[in-house]
């Protein structure tokens, strides 16, 4: 069994779960409290899925709670858009905040309280080089940075420039507020870091109240200490930043001590996990929107099909660790079609149709023939299909001269089709280019229902559709958004886009049982894959897209790992 299926089966056992399970033991803590902290500049992806799962399922785990609370201190990126679009995801992932919603800005007022507390203690100064001057005095990881000439201003003074600041006195850019630590410190983040910025710019919650605002590094432990959160969980690239963290919390008189714990990122094959390419993605078009079904996005893995239990199940798969590693787009997909394998009833499309007409069946009749709805789930029950004298296959089903292992339908040959009789090709017909058109065939009555009673066997099996009776419809088949796992990794990562990401199939013939389906409802159309109906669909004309195909390239890879193993 690999580790995925090990997690999947016996629950999740991680380091910080581990540090968890020794807190509440040892009595560091009563009880736990997480929290997912988006900034909502952009959609969530399925890397927030990761962090989503960890800090609700932990909560759910230790009969503890979690926080949704948006990091909103940058107004300039945000966006009410995305705060909607957030907690949306969030609900449709199967999780719940409960009354435990909230804003970073929502604590403006204290954290300027704190800051003046700094200042007032002499940790803390109003500099007026720029930004740039900053960065260029900041040294390097080998050599120390350089103190600023406005480092050494009295407390007044900078209380005094700090309320002006505050009071609108300045132009953007014009002061910062930092810090006072150390500027020759080994950790880059604590050399005299940027506590408060200038930014004449409406926030999307506080409207035009502020002028400066608090740097995420400011916001962040503070914010975790607020809501007495125990265990502050986060990816790795903050993990620098947990000393500065932690110097704001020794330094300040907060009401909680929260520790941060940080596990490596999800990185997934064949596409791109960070807000800002997904941004350029729909910026420049390259995707029809933050819910494009190719997108990793939630709200695109959602409008593709992905069941929310795939979603959940993916994340307890990868577990948490510190290592960095790049996860397979087909364990994703393994996951999906996992669920949908035992959730979505089946149907029949044909995608490209091939006409065929039984000679011998009486014309102008029909009779509806019993199909089971799943295979995995008796529940589910079964559906009367109609079937008449003009139907249609798949034209791949249909081949003049078949090769060797090819079984399915041929001049002279005996198939069946699937819940209804054996038909046996009579002849191809042809139009003036050659091309096959239709094809005569004759059907035995004696085996309705899928088998001959003389025990005859037949090795093909085809889906089909009644000519009268088939809706018409769109199909969306989607590949990887990108043509190579790394997308990037030798330049702009817009270049490795893989340009047949999307095909549009036009006028596929779908069984009439499939006009009751409602957008997002899993289908599987039978030997074709997994689909869902599409928010584009109208009463005249249906969109499926597909979620995913039948193969499991996945489940390949991990039989063949076994062997070698
Ligand atoms: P991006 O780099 O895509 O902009 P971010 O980290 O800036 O992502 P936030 O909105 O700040 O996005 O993230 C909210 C939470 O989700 C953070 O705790 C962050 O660590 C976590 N997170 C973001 N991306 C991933 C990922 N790829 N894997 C796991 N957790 C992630
Ligand atoms: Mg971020």
């Amino acid at each position: 069994m690999s580790d995925a299926d090990t997690i999947l089966e016996e629950g999740p056992r991680d380091f910080i779960r581990e540090i968890i399970r020794a807190d509440l033991a040892a009595g560091r803590a009563q009880s736990v409290v997480t929290r997912f902290p988006p900034e909502p500049n952009g959609y969530l992806h399925v890397g927030h899925v990761k962090s989503i799962c960890l800090n609700f399922g932990i909560a759910e785990e230790f009969g503890g709670r979690c926080h949704l609370r948006f990091d909103d201190t940058n107004p300039v990126k945000e966006e009410q858009e995305y705060i909607d679009s957030i907690q949306e995801n969030v609900r449709w992932l199967g999780f719940d905040w409960g009354e435990h919603l909230y804003y970073a800005s929502d604590y403006f007022e204290q954290l300027y309280e704190w800051a003046e507390h700094l200042i007032r203690e002499g940790k803390a100064y109003v500099d007026d080089l720029s930004v740039d001057e900053i960065r260029a005095r900041r040294g390097t990881f080998t050599e120390p940075g350089e103190n600023s000439p406005f480092r050494d201003r009295s407390v007044e003074e900078n209380m005094d420039l700090f309320r002006r600041m505050r009071a609108g006195e300045f132009k953007d850019g014009e002061k910062v507020l930092r810090a006072k630590i150390d500027m020759a410190s080994g950790n880059i983040n604590l050399r005299d870091p940027v506590m408060y910025r200038i930014l004449h710019a409406s926030h999307p919650r506080t409207g035009d109240a502020w002028c400066i605002y608090p740097t995420y590094d400011f916001t962040h432990g503070q914010s975790d200490a607020i809501e007495h959160i125990t265990h502050s969980i986060c990816t790795l690239e903050f993990e620098d930043h947990r000393p500065l963290y932690d110097w704001y919390i020794e330094n300040l008189p907060v009401p909680s001590r929260p520790r941060q714990y940080e596990f490596s990122r999800l990185n997934l094959s064949h596409t791109v996990v960070s807000k800002r390419r997904l941004i350029q993605l729909v910026r420049e078009g390259h995707v029809r929107g933050w819910d494009d079904p190719r997108m990793p996005t939630i709200s695109g893995m959602r409008r593709r099909g992905y069941p929310p239990a795939a979603l959940r199940d993916f994340a307890r798969g990868v577990g948490v660790t510190k290592a960095e590693n790049v996860i397979e787009i087909s364990y994703l997909e393994h996951c999906v079609r996992d669920v949908l394998n035992k959730t979505a009833e089946r149907r029949m499309a044909v995608l490209n149709p091939l006409k065929v007409v039984i000679e011998n069946y009486p014309e102008g009749e029909a009779e509806e023939l019993e199909a089971v709805n799943n295979p995995e789930d008796p529940a589910a029950g079964t559906r009367r299909v109609p079937f008449g004298r003009e139907l249609y296959i798949e034209r791949e089903d249909f081949m003049e001269e078949p090769p060797r292992k090819f079984f399915r339908l041929a001049p002279g040959r005996e198939v069946r089709l699937r819940y209804a009789y054996f038909i046996t090709c009579q002849e191809a017909i042809k139009n003036d280019a050659g091309e096959v058109v239709e094809l005569r065939c004759t059907y035995d009555p004696a085996t309705r229902g899928g088998d001959a009673p003389d025990g005859r066997k037949v090795k093909g099996t085809l889906h089909w559709v009644s000519a009268d009776h088939a809706l018409r419809g769109e199909v969306r088949l989607y590949d990887h958004l990108f043509a190579r796992p790394d997308p990037g990794a030798e330049g702009d990562f817009t270049q490795d886009i893989n340009s047949d990401s999307l095909a549009v199939v036009e006028d596929c013939l779908m069984e009439p049982a499939l006009a009751g389906t409602t957008v997002g409802e899993a289908i599987q159309f039978e030997r074709q894959g997994y689909f869902c109906l599409d928010p584009d669909s109208t009463p005249e004309k249906p969109v499926f897209n597909r979620t995913v195909g039948l193969r499991d390239s996945w489940a390949k890879i991990q039989a063949k790992d076994r062997v070698k193993r």
